[in-house]
Formats: C-alpha cells, sequence, structure tokens
C-alpha cells in the first residue's frame, strides 16, 4: 500500500477526504451528463448520489468503530446526513415535477364538441368528430394518466384521438405529449419555430444556460414527442368537420400557438380560441441577446390576438381565463356555455399581459 491511500486512510484527513470525495463525484455527475444529456441521465445522477451516500455512511459507521474524536464524528454525521437529504429530495423533486403538483380536474363539455380534458391548472381541450378527435396540450409528464381518464369518462377513446396539438413547447404544455401520442397512434402537428425545443425535450438557444444544462442533465427534460408536421403561421388543420387556425403568436417561446376553432353549440356558432401564454419570462428577457428579437414578437402577438374576434376564451393555464370561477357561475345560469363566452375577459388578458410587458421593459 502506498503512502498516498495510508494519508488518505489517517484519521486526521478524514474530513479533507470526504470533501474531495463528495466534489469528485459532482464533478464526475456533471461531466457525465454533458457528455451524454439523456434523460436517463437522471438515474445516474441517483445513482451517484446514493453510492456517494453509501461511501459516507460506510465512513461514518468506520469512525464510530474505531475512536475518532467527536469532531470527526459530528463531521461524518453531517455529511450522511446532507447526502441522503439530497437523495431523498432529487428523488422527490422529480416526483412532483413530473405531475407539476397537479391535481385532477373532473372533465366538463365546454360547448358542442369542445370538452375540457385538462387537470385543475394545465389545460388539455378535447375536439370531438364521429371521424375522430383533436387533443390540444398535454400537461406535465405526469399528467398522461389523468387526461387519459378524462377523456374516457367523457364516453370517448384516446385511440380515436387523431390530431395532437400544442400551445407552446414547455414541460407543463408539451411533457405529456410523447405518452399521449403512444397511448393514441395520433399525428403530432409542431410550429416550426418550436419544433427544436420539442424534439430535445425542452432545450432551445434561447434557454438560459442553467435551464438547458437542467435539461441535458435530465432533471427538467421531458420525454421528446415525434414530430409528424410542421406548420407555419395560417395553416389549417383539418379532421372531418373539425377545421383550426394555426395563429403562431411568439414571445414566450419563439412558436407558441394561438388556437382558433369554429365550435357549433345548438344552433349558434361561435368562434373558440386557445390563446398562448403571454408570460414574459425575465431570464430570457434581461438576457440582452434576445431583446430585440424578443420585443419584436411581444408587439406582433398583441396586434395579432387583438384582431381575433374571440366568443369562447381559452387559455394554457386554467388561470389565465379564470375557468374555476367560471364553473362555478355555472350553476347559477340557465346556459352552460354562457360564463365562456367571454369577450371582454379575453380582452382583458391581452391589456393585462401587455401592461406587464411593458413594466418589464421600463424595469431593465
Ligand atoms: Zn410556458
Amino acid at each position: 500500500m502506498n503512502t498516498s491511500l495510508s494519508g488518505l486512510l489517517n484519521k486526521n484527513s478524514l474530513p479533507k477526504w470526504t470533501l474531495v470525495g463528495a466534489l469528485l463525484a459532482i464533478l464526475l455527475v456533471v461531466a457525465l451528463s454533458w457528455i451524454l444529456s439523456a434523460p436517463g441521465m437522471r438515474i445516474i445522477l441517483v445513482l451517484c448520489l446514493t453510492s456517494l451516500s453509501g461511501a459516507v455512511l460506510a465512513r461514518f459507521i468506520y469512525a464510530f468503530k474505531s475512536h475518532r474524536s467527536l469532531k470527526h464524528k459530528i463531521w461524518l454525521g453531517f455529511l450522511t446526513l446532507f447526502s441522503a437529504l439530497l437523495v431523498f429530495l432529487s428523488i422527490q423533486w422529480k416526483a412532483v415535477s413530473d405531475k407539476g403538483g397537479e391535481i385532477r380536474q373532473e372533465p366538463f363539455r365546454i360547448a358542442g364538441n369542445l370538452y375540457y380534458v385538462g387537470t385543475k391548472e394545465m389545460t388539455s381541450f378535447l375536439l370531438t368528430s364521429s371521424q375522430g378527435h383533436v387533443l390540444i396540450d398535454g400537461g406535465y409528464p405526469g399528467n398522461t394518466e389523468m387526461i387519459i381518464k378524462n377523456i374516457g369518462i367523457l364516453g370517448f377513446k384516446i385511440t380515436d384521438v387523431k390530431i395532437l396539438l400544442n400551445s407552446h413547447a414547455h414541460v407543463d404544455h408539451a411533457g405529456g405529449l410523447a405518452a399521449l401520442q403512444e397511448a393514441s397512434g395520433a399525428e403530432l402537428w409542431i410550429s416550426e419555430p418550436d419544433a427544436e425545443l420539442i424534439e430535445s425535450g425542452g432545450a432551445g438557444k434561447r434557454n438560459i444556460g442553467l435551464m438547458n444544462f437542467l435539461i441535458y442533465t435530465g432533471l427538467a427534460k421531458y420525454p421528446a414527442p415525434h414530430i409528424d408536421h410542421q406548420f407555419k403561421d395560417g395553416t389549417k388543420i383539418v379532421l372531418g368537420p373539425i377545421e383550426l387556425t394555426a395563429h403562431i403568436t411568439p414571445g414566450h417561446t419563439p412558436g407558441s400557438t394561438t388556437w382558433t376553432f369554429p365550435v357549433t353549440d345548438g344552433n349558434r356558432k361561435l368562434l373558440a380560441v386557445n390563446t398562448s401564454s403571454l408570460t414574459v419570462i425575465p431570464s430570457s428577457l434581461f438576457g440582452e441577446k434576445y431583446d430585440a428579437e424578443l420585443q419584436r414578437e411581444f408587439k406582433l402577438s398583441f396586434k395579432k390576438l387583438r384582431s381575433i374576434p374571440t366568443d369562447i376564451f381559452l387559455g394554457p393555464h386554467a388561470s389565465f381565463f379564470d375557468m374555476a370561477a367560471k364553473l362555478k357561475q355555472r350553476d347559477t345560469v340557465a346556459d352552460p356555455v354562457a360564463p365562456f363566452i367571454d369577450r371582454e375577459g379575453y380582452s382583458k388578458y391581452i391589456d393585462k399581459s401587455e401592461e406587464k410587458f411593458r413594466k418589464a421593459l421600463l424595469d431593465k
């Protein structure tokens, strides 16, 4: 045995050794993450953290057995607890982030052949026809089961979903698309500017470095679905009697899409609008590099959205169009569609978003 190894085992160098070991393990994970950048990386990360905790625990027991100083025991005890906590938190964090903390929402008919099948906050809309259905958005990766269950409760089959659409390529709306695609066999349409994000499971040139790092390491990556068709602004997607128009309203992501489609409810024809998110992501806007591009995009989107003669106001988050309040309102009115016909709410949403956007610019 050489002197360096006996030095490592020397009781006085024990805390240093543990620290060096911990740092090496972290560096190894980081290096591997960059090299492999695969979704399975989180498993490797958890394995590394587990091994690290195991090693520290073994040293801890060893230190207790031999007559080490109290200082050593406290130090090792702290490291053991810290490592165990790290492993526990990374597993918990993954479980929670997969579902996005979402809870189930009873599915319901909004109007005509338009149904709500999402969770309490992450929206998913189902447009049905005898020739197949269209599903917009897939929530977080862990929301798929709830969406499929909701479709079943309404009396429809996931296998009859022929077209899958997306509002924008963030994990909370695109995370479940791969699983939904697999369960349905549907064809996925993605806007050209969001294709890069979708194909990489969320990584894109505009993301701040930390975000891309979390995606490359698999910690924030969603399962990438297969893109069957890419579309441009103004594209019409038709399935039997269903016809949707894609309005690319960029800003929140480069290819954020607002979907408009007529819905026939009894003898009225209503234009439903699923707006894109207009939330300004501070890290993007404040990263100088894309400032001009983002400003141009947001301004264009506000203008475009104002020109749409909206009847039914929808969005990627239920809170954007006050879904909970509208559902409650339904109990007090004779026409269950009425609360969702909300031109005023739609205009207010654009006004408020534009105000926030201007404020973000002023605060810069
Ligand atoms: Zn988003």
